[in-house]
C-alpha cells in the first residue's frame, strides 16, 4: 500500500508534501530559509504531517493556510505558530459555516483511510494565529522571501504566495486543474475570483504550484482561467448559480 504522504522535491530547499491517498489529492509545501521554514497548507490532518516536516528541516516552522478549509489547515495543530488572512480568522474560532459532520464525510469520501483512523476524533482546527495577514506582506525565512497576494474568491481570505526570484506561485483552491474549481459557496465571490486571476496573471510565473490534483500544470493556465470568467462576466454568468462549465482540463462551479 501507498504511504499517507508522498514527498517530492522541487529544489534543495523546497518540498512538496502530498496526499494522493485521498480523492482531492492534496499538496502542501515546504520552504526552507535559512532562518525559518513556511508550511503552506498543512494538509487533510488524517496523518501526522508533523513527522515529515521534522525530517525536511531543522529550522523552526511556520504554517499558513492558503484558506481556511478543512483540507487546508488538517495539520495546523502542530504548528502553533501560524498566520491567517484577518477575513478568516473568525473561521478559526466557532464560526466557519459549514457543520462537522459535513466535514467529517468530506474527510471518509473517496479515501483509503489509514489502519486505526477513526473520523469521530476529526476535529476542525480552532485556534489564534501568531500573525493575521491582509495580503501584501512580505514573509522573510531568511535568504528567501516570500510574498503575500489577498487572492479572494474561493474563499474571501484566500491567499497565494509569490516567490519573485524563484518565480514559484503557489496558488491553493484559486488554480488547479483535473477537477472543478468550485465558487459556489455562499462563502465564495465569483467577481473577486475573476479579479484575483487578473492579478496573478501579471506574475512573471515560471511554475505553479496548486493545493490540489496533478502536478503538470503550466503558467499559462492562468490566462486560460482569466479570459473564461471574464468571458462568464461579458455573457452575464459570472455568478452564483449559473452552474458548471467545463473547459476540458479544468472545469467551474458557480
Ligand atoms: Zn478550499
Ligand atoms: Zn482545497
Amino acid at each position: 500500500m501507498k504511504e499517507w504522504f508522498t514527498i517530492n522535491k522541487i529544489d534543495d530547499s523546497t518540498y512538496i508534501i502530498s496526499e494522493y491517498r485521498h480523492w482531492e489529492e492534496t499538496h502542501c509545501y515546504l520552504l526552507n530559509g535559512t532562518e525559518y521554514s513556511l508550511l503552506i497548507d498543512t494538509g487533510l490532518g488524517i496523518c501526522n504531517i508533523y513527522d515529515e516536516v521534522q525530517r525536511l528541516t531543522d529550522k523552526p516552522v511556520i504554517a499558513i493556510a492558503t484558506h481556511i478549509h478543512w483540507d487546508h489547515i488538517g495539520g495546523h495543530k502542530y504548528f502553533p505558530d501560524f498566520y491567517a488572512h484577518s477575513e478568516e480568522v473568525h473561521w478559526l474560532n466557532g464560526q466557519f459555516p459549514q457543520p462537522l459532520d459535513t466535514i467529517k464525510e468530506y474527510v471518509t469520501d473517496r479515501c483509503d483511510l489509514p489502519d486505526g483512523f477513526d473520523v469521530d476524533h476529526y476535529t476542525f482546527f480552532q485556534g489564534i494565529p501568531t500573525k493575521t495577514l491582509v495580503g501584501g506582506e512580505t514573509i522573510n525565512l531568511g535568504g528567501r522571501s516570500i510574498e503575500v497576494l489577498h487572492t479572494p474568491g474561493h474563499a474571501p481570505g484566500h491567499m497565494c504566495f509569490w516567490e519573485p526570484v524563484r518565480g514559484y506561485l503557489f496558488t491553493g483552491d484559486l488554480v488547479y486543474k483535473e477537477d472543478t474549481l468550485t465558487a459556489f459557496f455562499p462563502s465564495t465571490d465569483p467577481t473577486a475570483y475573476l479579479n484575483s486571476l487578473e492579478k496573478i496573471a501579471e506574475l512573471p510565473a515560471e511554475k505553479i504550484f496548486p493545493a490540489h490534483h496533478t502536478l503538470d500544470i503550466e503558467p499559462e493556465i492562468l490566462f486560460r482561467m482569466r479570459d473564461a470568467f471574464r468571458e462568464l462576466d461579458a455573457n452575464g454568468k459570472l455568478r452564483h448559480g449559473s452552474g458548471k462549465f467545463d473547459y476540458g482540463d479544468w472545469a467551474l462551479w458557480l
